[in-house]
């Protein structure tokens, strides 16, 4: 393909691949760099919003991820210590549950359309910007013998909670990290099947647990954990604990000491990250990269694909060149939706780290008061 392109989207997650996807079917020169192998695994509940659907089928990617899902979504089930389950279900905004994607899957499947839209990719080969002004940036793909140079008029950074790009471009300033990591591992050997259709989320002290059908008739699970919080240096013991706290649990694991040997854990963090800035000179931010609360709601893989759609129609209304006015218009348009979907979320993050006060929205929720209706929950159907 020519140079310079017209965008070099760094990063193949749901962000990156949608927004290469979306530029090259306006008719633009992308390329997307993805340092990991073909179906890389990524830190995840695997739980796709239904929200998302609307701009999967815009983007004419519907049948395929439905294609690829393991499972659908419908209900989450809350497990307190000591008290009942609470079972609500999930609010899509529409009638369809939600679904549940292996990330291996998803991921790639959205790069492979990416490329079929005529997306230069490569794969997997570690991106870094070694030049950057006002005429462009200079972006080597790949390494040692299999290294290249492209130039292009702007970098999106969809390389995730670490963002090199961010780094780089100056839009790291003031940013605001969190104390939280994620893990999330598949266990092959569950004693008992998780129930179809709900993803059971268990809370406690230090943090909470996701537990979702995993692929193949395994288990997946995630899990949120405080930097400081053993859990952080021991996601393990973490999840033997909760299975204590939470005989459920214990059931779907099958807590037995082998068990924990099973388990492959990968972890990504820390968060909440919020940026004061996420566009400007030949740059713009998508995804995680450009802030991301946390996994409670569900929500990441929307967000990401939804701020992809963000920055192309910022383009579209700014004359479709990159420019001052199109980041200021993508920074907005992020903001006024994205944005302001994160601080609802960390209403619901708070409470979650304080049982008493969660049990009281559970109530409320139960009741049909709007704290958890509003966000993320259409109807209490138990409590
Ligand atoms: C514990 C946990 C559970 C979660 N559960 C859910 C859930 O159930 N549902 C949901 O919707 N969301 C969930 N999320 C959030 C979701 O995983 C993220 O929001 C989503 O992956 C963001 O997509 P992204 O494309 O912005 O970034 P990522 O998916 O992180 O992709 C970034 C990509 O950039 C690549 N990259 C980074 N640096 C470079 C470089 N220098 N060169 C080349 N490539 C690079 C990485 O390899 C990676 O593939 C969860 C998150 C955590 C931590």
């Amino acid at each position: 393909m020519r140079e310079p392109f017209d965008a070099i989207v760094i990063g193949g997650g749901p962000a990156g691949a949608m927004a290469a996807l979306l530029l090259a079917g306006r008719g633009r020169r992308i390329a997307l760099i993805e340092r990991g192998e073909r179906n890389r695994d990524k830190t995840c509940g695997h739980c796709l919003s239904p929200r998302i659907a609307p701009l999967l089928e815009r983007a004419g990617l519907l049948d395929r991820v439905r294609a690829i899902a393991t499972g659908r979504t419908g209900r989450v089930r809350i497990h307190t210590p000591g008290r009942k389950a609470a079972t609500f279900k999930l609010n899509g905004g529409g009638t369809e549950a939600g679904w549940l994607v292996d990330r291996r899957l998803f991921d790639q499947s959205l790069i492979d359309a990416a490329a079929e839209r005529g997306v230069c990719v490569f794969q997997p080969a570690p991106a870094r910007v070694v030049q950057r002004g006002a005429d462009g940036a200079v972006v080597i793909a790949g390494r040692g013998d299999d290294e290249r140079r492209l130039r292009t008029r702007l970098v999106i950074g969809a390389d995730g909670l670490q963002s090199m790009t961010a780094r780089v471009f100056g839009l790291d300033v003031g940013a605001q990290r969190g104390r939280k990591y994620g893990f999330s591992f598949n266990l092959d050997c569950s004693a008992s099947a998780p129930v179809s259709g709900v993803i059971d989320m268990f809370t406690g002290a230090g943090g909470y647990l996701g537990v979702v059908p995993g692929p193949g008739g395994a288990l997946h699970g995630a899990g949120l954990v405080g930097t400081r919080s053993r859990g952080a240096r021991d996601p393990i013991g973490f999840t033997r604990e909760m299975a204590v706290a939470n005989p459920t649990l214990a059931r779907l694991l099958g807590a037995g000491a082998e068990m924990y040997e099973e388990l492959n854990i990968i972890g990504s963090g820390p968060m909440p990250l919020r940026r004061r800035r996420i566009a400007g000179e030949g740059v713009a931010l998508v995804g995680d990269a450009a802030g991301y609360h946390e996994p409670f709601t569900g929500e990441g893989m929307a967000w990401a694909i939804e701020s992809a759609f963000l920055l192309d129609q910022a383009f579209a209304e700014t004359g479709g060149a990159w420019s001052t006015a199109a980041a200021a218009r993508y920074e907005q348009l992020w903001r006024h939706s994205i944005g302001r979907r994160m601080l609802a979320c960390r209403a619901v993050a708070f409470a979650l780290e304080r049982p008493a006060l969660l049990r009281l929205g559970l109530r409320a929720g139960a009741a049909g008061a709007d704290i958890p209706r509003r966000y993320f929950m259409r109807q209490a159907v138990t409590a």
